[in-house]
């Protein structure tokens, strides 16, 4: 490597701008973006492996240090939102710099974390360490943490691990999270008997039906709230809802203005907390819409309910050895819970315990303008070659 190509590697402002440039909104291949980390990986002295789930769609391995030893895992997700309706300032797949922000799609969430690793990389020894350094570049995390569920699949059938302990650089302002809900998603199509407007009571409007299945869901979910989990006083009290949250994220249906509506879908998601079984809820959403139908059902109409996904929900131990090394960079020294679902869900069914911790504001994410700032990225470039050596550098 040339001095100038060593300052470009080293620099995540510039780094930080490569990776917006790549337009990796979940629906969209990723594939140019995996190959870009996985380049700057091999070239700091990598292995790197690549699992391809679909066409387009593909998670990145890589590995330094001795096979059979712990360390650590880095893990983060190269998709983001879409921008679509979002009124922005500036292009979002150009990295702009002002008033000490960088915006961008992606910005925050999460690939400043995809480039102060990347930078980071070129600081450590990685030919030489004494432990296991992992990163884990995900596709589709967005959507339903596709891509970490994939490649823990894969892994366990190729009956490999992964080192005990990670770090999912998600948004968190440096707050460290150890537990968070995940989320499961299903489908709900209700069948409706469709005709003429003016001769209602020839048929069942699917639209009605869904009406009233959604009032079903909020007094479920006003049930839900009142509920107490099972679950360890300190991660409640530190979830902005200690409860399952129910949101109907899309509703569908109808033809015509004069005509009762035979079909009408609703994409419906619930964020279990830990220690529930998103399956469990799944139940439960479905029961309440089956009573709430009840009365349409009489009339031949029907509803179904259709589970789609599930993001497992993250719970990792109080006091592990990566929360003592994240400490002292902390906004606060005492672990909370994140209110939003990662990768560490997935990742966690390999036995790795997981922390989420990074650079910028959740609050930003998702949003026009999104932004990480210039000294967040900056932060995160400094601390991780000393957490990295802290784990993986015996000295
Ligand atoms: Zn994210």
């Amino acid at each position: 490597m040339s001095a100038a190509q060593v300052s470009k590697a080293a620099d995540p402002i510039a780094a930080l701008a490569e990776l917006v440039a790549f337009p990796t909104v979940s629906n969209r291949p990723v594939t140019d973006l995996a190959a870009w980390l996985a380049e700057r990986a091999e070239s700091a002295g990598m292995r790197v492996e690549r699992f391809e789930t679909s066409p387009g769609k593909c998670n990145v391995l890589a590995s330094a240090g001795p096979q059979d030893s712990d360390g650590l895992l880095l893990s983060g997700h190269m998709d983001v939102v879409p921008v679509d309706g979002q009124d922005w300032s500036s292009d979002p797949f150009v990295l702009s710099e002002r008033e000490g922000r960088l915006h961008g799609r992606g910005s925050c969430d999460m690939k400043a974390f995809l480039a102060a690793v990347t930078c980071a990389l070129t600081e450590l020894p990685l030919r030489r360490l004494d432990s296991r350094l992992m990163l884990a570049w995900t596709h589709d995390e967005e959507v339903g943490c596709h891509g970490s569920r994939a490649l823990v699949d894969r892994l366990q059938e190729q009956g490999r691990d992964l080192p005990s302990l990670a770090l999912i650089g998600e948004p968190t302002d440096f707050r460290i999270f150890r537990a968070h809900p995940g989320h499961t998603t299903m489908r709900i199509r209700c069948v409706g008997r469709p005709c003429h407007s003016a001769r209602p009571e020839l048929g069942v409007s699917a639209i009605e039906v869904a009406a009233d299945v959604l009032a079903g869901l909020r007094r479920l979910q006003a049930q839900l709230a009142l509920e107490k989990p099972a679950l360890d006083p300190m991660v409640l009290g530190a979830l902005a809802h200690p409860y399952p949250l129910i949101n109907c994220g899309r509703i569908q249906g109808g033809t015509a203005v004069n005509i009762l509506a035979e079909h009408c879908e609703l994409l419906v998601g619930v964020r279990q907390l830990p220690g529930q079984e998103g399956e469990a809820l799944v139940r439960r959403i479905a029961e309440a819409a089956a009573e709430a139908a009840e009365p349409w059902e009489r009339q031949g109409a029907r509803v179904e309910v259709q589970p789609m996904h599930e993001a497992p929900a993250l719970l990792t131990p109080a006091g592990t050895d990566l929360e003592r090394l994240l400490r002292p960079h902390a906004s606060d020294p005492q672990p909370g819970a994140a209110p939003f679902a990662t990768d560490g869900g997935n990742l966690a069914r390999m036995g790795t315990r997981c922390l989420v911790f990074g650079a910028g504001s959740i609050d930003v994410a998702h949003r026009p303008d999104e932004y990480v700032p210039v000294e967040h990225l900056l932060r995160m470039t400094r601390m991780l070659p000393e957490i990295i050596r802290a784990r993986c550098v015996t000295a």
